[in-house]
């Protein structure tokens, strides 16, 4: 979208309050998500009131999933479009900028999965999106019904961007899709996320490839020992388990159980020497018994992730999952997702604090002035979900350049160093 109307002839301003046309591309899966989405939605409203901007536009998930609701509730938008209509977005911004009030719900098979981009995160550091969409319908989840079934992009594409990222200064790539694991399956008839990691390894310039958003049964052999044996692949793997009861699973939708999961992670560190691996779980899914939630509660001290992030369920409308019986008080919820951070807290600590001593290579990301210290990111933090390493340097590194860090103390999920 922003490629698109910076070609158009539009200038991109970060601050809305500097704006004509403010767009919120909004995010929907979960209600926390939801309640940022209208909280951005209402303050820019206030800004258009005051005068500031002339025009809102909401786009995004929450606008695909709520199109009636939002023309209803949100007045303050000018203009509303689903997911389908990112490709119209000049359009979009023309009209209401003529003072009309565009409603655009295409299919969302059009959402564009290729083309021009302009990214918004720091040049050394880019998502690279290699498919859209999902298939595999866990019971909980909106994201099948707001995205539409799995696509993946040619893989000309994607290489093509990685090159192109790579030219434009990229370090480090962060391999994205809602399931990254599955890539292929529909446009090759197989699944081709090694050869597709493989490929990319031989784009010059780029330094770390970083693989999120794998789904625990398509974590295969093949895809292991590419990790493994690739230098460029970080080892770091984000695999969503959502829990580990094999009841609680099945309600999900989801395969596996406690044994299984845990054959697979020891196959997964065995493999892959230094593996980093985070999950996410869920806490409180309807029908979740106290045995269900010690059993996972003992599940994370053994295997001891060394990431971890725990969401308290959400009754997401027109899933499977929201129409059980046995839901479980918003309260409840709460207390066992903060009881497994507070177990993870600890677990985290254990594994900062064995750092200490060593060595690490570090993506230097800024200077932070309260500290006096620069800081970035090994090979064992993502972008924004993980920690940072704060360091002291003799010689100002820039951002974006690589610098080995001896690890001096840790605190919280966060370590301490100095530049060697
Ligand atoms: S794999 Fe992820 S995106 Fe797909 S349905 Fe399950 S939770 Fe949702």
């Amino acid at each position: 979208m922003m490629a698109r109307l910076q070609k158009a002839g539009y200038t991109l301003v970060d601050d809305a309050s500097c704006a004509d046309v403010a767009i919120v591309n909004t995010c929907g899966f979960i209600e926390a998500a939801k309640k940022e989405s209208i909280g951005e939605i209402l303050e820019l409203g206030r800004l258009k009131k005051a005068g500031c901007i002339k025009a809102l536009v909401v786009t995004g998930c929450m606008a695909e999933r709520y199109q009636q609701e939002i023309r209803k509730e949100l007045p303050e938008a000018d203009a509303v479009c689903g997911i389908g209509a990112d490709a119209d977005i000049v359009e979009v911004v023309d009209r209401t900028l003529r003072g009309e009030h565009p409603e655009l719900f295409p299919d969302k098979m059009l959402l564009p999965l290729c083309g021009e981009r302009i990214q918004s995160t720091p040049p050394y550091s880019s998502y690279l999106k290699i498919a859209e969409g999902c298939d595999n319908r866990c019971s909980y989840c909106a994201i099948p019904l707001i995205r539409g079934p799995y696509r993946s992009r040619p893989m000309e594409s994607i290489l093509e961007e990685a090159e192109t990222l790579a030219k434009n200064g990229t370090k480090e790539l962060i391999v994205i899709a809602q399931d990254t694991t599955r890539y292929g399956c529909d446009l090759y008839k197989k699944r081709m996320l090694p050869e597709l990691l493989q490929k990319l390894c031989k784009v010059d310039g780029i330094v770390w490839i970083r693989v999120l958003y794998c789904y625990p049964d398509f974590m295969t052999e093949e895809l292991m020992d590419t990790i493994a044996r690739e230098p460029k692949i970080v080892k770091y793997i984000d695999l969503p388990l959502q829990h580990c009861s094999g009841t609680v699973l099945r309600a999900m939708r989801r395969f596996g159980n406690r044994e299984k999961l845990t054959a697979l992670i020891q196959k997964m560190r065995a493999r892959i020497p230094g593996l980093i691996l985070r999950t996410t779980m869920i806490a409180g899914f309807p029908g979740e018994t106290e045995e269900d939630f010690a059993q996972l509660c003992a599940f994370i001290k053994e295997i001891r992730f060394e990431r971890l992030g725990c969401f308290a369920y959400s009754q997401e409308e027109d899933t499977p999952a929201a129409e059980m019986e046995n839901q479980i008080e918003e309260e409840e919820k709460r207390r066992r997702a903060d009881r497994v951070m507070e177990t993870q807290m600890g677990i985290m600590q254990d594994w900062g604090e064995a750092q200490v001593g060593k060595v690490l290579d570090v993506l230097t990301e800024g200077f932070e002035e309260e500290t006096a210290c620069w800081f970035g990111r090994s090979y064992a933090d993502a972008p924004e979900i993980d920690g940072r390493i704060y360091f002291t340097a003799g010689e100002a590194p820039a951002p974006g350049q690589f610098v080995r860090v001896r690890i001096t103390a840790c605190m919280d999920c966060d370590l301490m160093g100095e530049a060697e």
